[in-house]
């Protein structure tokens, strides 16, 4: 399996392995760039089929964690990791403890958060390991209720996000009536829908587990669709909040939405997939961009915690992607483009 050579490096300044018998673990960290700050970034569970698909999402993810801080205003760089294994079946304290410990042993180089398959519950495990442990409520927190988990901030900066791409492409101040598709309704993707119901929004809704569609179902009169057909609906936004790659030569071709707004990392499969959409006239959110609510939250976790201050920043997201958007259709290049080069003049 090459690093230095795979097509996902890119001047990684670290890509660590970890194996630990006792309790399992096989996990690997990378670093992308720390010039801003330490490489913050989630800790991501998932069964991998093998350990290329899991060096791919972690060289993929770490690198959009640096471009994330950076367009998100924040002092950090880039990192992320990844565990092998199903969260649902394979998770145990042991082998949290032994990835805690794995982030230990880089020094603060990489600080650790939660992400898709890992919950607060293992982040408090892992800071008895590790100090480089990010988003962690402390106990005035806790007591006014907060738990520290990102999702509800990343879930109210898709929606400030939805709300700028449906001004920029449909003209449109309101959400009253607008369709939009959910593929995905865990921890960001329910939330979204919670925030898009409340403004009027129409739902689609699907995931893996069922019990989350049956409760968006029950509880926000969404739809529930199957997951093969979720990019196919005729919608005005597809909220990709599951997992990456859903943006790929299938899916493009077969999407009716005007507007692709959601929480999802790397959703483009392929660079060139950014100039598919602007071909097809579809209005592409960069991902790092509206999904980065959940480290600008991480960012002010701790004693000073103030929710109107979160939420101003949050506001941001908003401006950014307008700015985006109009660099967007004034040089007809992909909105993609345009936010990492408008990242990079900033952590480069
Ligand atoms: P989650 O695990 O709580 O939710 C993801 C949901 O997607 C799960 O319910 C899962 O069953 C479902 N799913 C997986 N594959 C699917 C598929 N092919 N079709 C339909 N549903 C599928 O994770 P989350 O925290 O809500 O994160 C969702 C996405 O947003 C991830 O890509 C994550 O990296 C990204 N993200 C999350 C945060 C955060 O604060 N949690 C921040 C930034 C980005």
């Amino acid at each position: 399996m090459p690093v230095f050579t795979h097509p996902e490096f890119d001047a990684h300044e670290q890509v660590c392995f970890r194996f630990d018998r006792a309790s399992g673990l096989k996990a690997i960290i990378a670093v992308h760039n720390t010039r801003l700050g330490k490489g913050l970034g989630g800790c991501r569970m998932w069964p991998y089929a093998s350990d290329d698909e899991a060096l791919t999402d972690v060289l993929r993810l770490s690198r959009g964690m640096t471009y994330k801080a950076a367009l998100a205003g924040l002092p950090q760089g880039g990192g992320k990791s990844v565990i092998i294994g199903d969260p649902r079946h394979d998770k145990t304290p042991a082998l949290i403890q032994a990835m805690g410990r794995f982030v230990h042993s880089l020094g603060g180089s990489y600080v650790v958060a939660e992400d898709s398959g890992t919950s607060v519950a293992d982040m408090r495990l892992m800071a008895a390991e590790t100090p480089y442990v990010g988003g962690l409520a402390d106990a005035a927190s806790i007591a006014a209720g907060r738990t520290g988990d990102p999702s509800p901030a990343t879930a109210l900066g898709v929606f400030i996000g939805i709300q700028a791409a449906v001004r920029a492409k449909l003209g449109r101040d309101d959400l009253k009536g607008l369709r939009v598709a959910i593929q995905g309704v865990g921890n960001v993707g329910g939330r979204l829908a919670r925030h898009l119901s409340e403004a009027g929004a129409k739902l689609w809704v699907t995931d893996l587990h069922l019990p989350a569609v049956e409760r968006c179902v029950r509880e926000l009169g969404a739809h529930g669709v199957p997951m093969d057909v979720v990019q196919s609906l005729d919608v005005d936004v597809f909220a990709p909040c599951a997992m990456g790659a859903v943006l790929n030569d299938h899916s493009i071709h077969q999407l009716k939405a005007r507007i692709v707004a959601g929480a999802a990392n790397n959703q483009l499969a392929r660079p060139k997939h950014d100039h598919a959409l602007l071909e097809r006239g579809i209005l592409y959110a960069p991902d790092y961009v509206i999904n980065a609510g959940g480290i600008i939250d991480i960012f002010y976790e701790g004693p000073n915690y103030d929710e109107a201050t979160v939420n101003a920043h949050l506001q941001r997201i908003g401006h950014t992607l307008t700015q985006i958007f109009e660099h967007s259709a004034r040089e007809k290049r992909p909105t993609g483009e345009i936010a990492d080069r408008m990242a990079e003049a900033i952590f480069r």
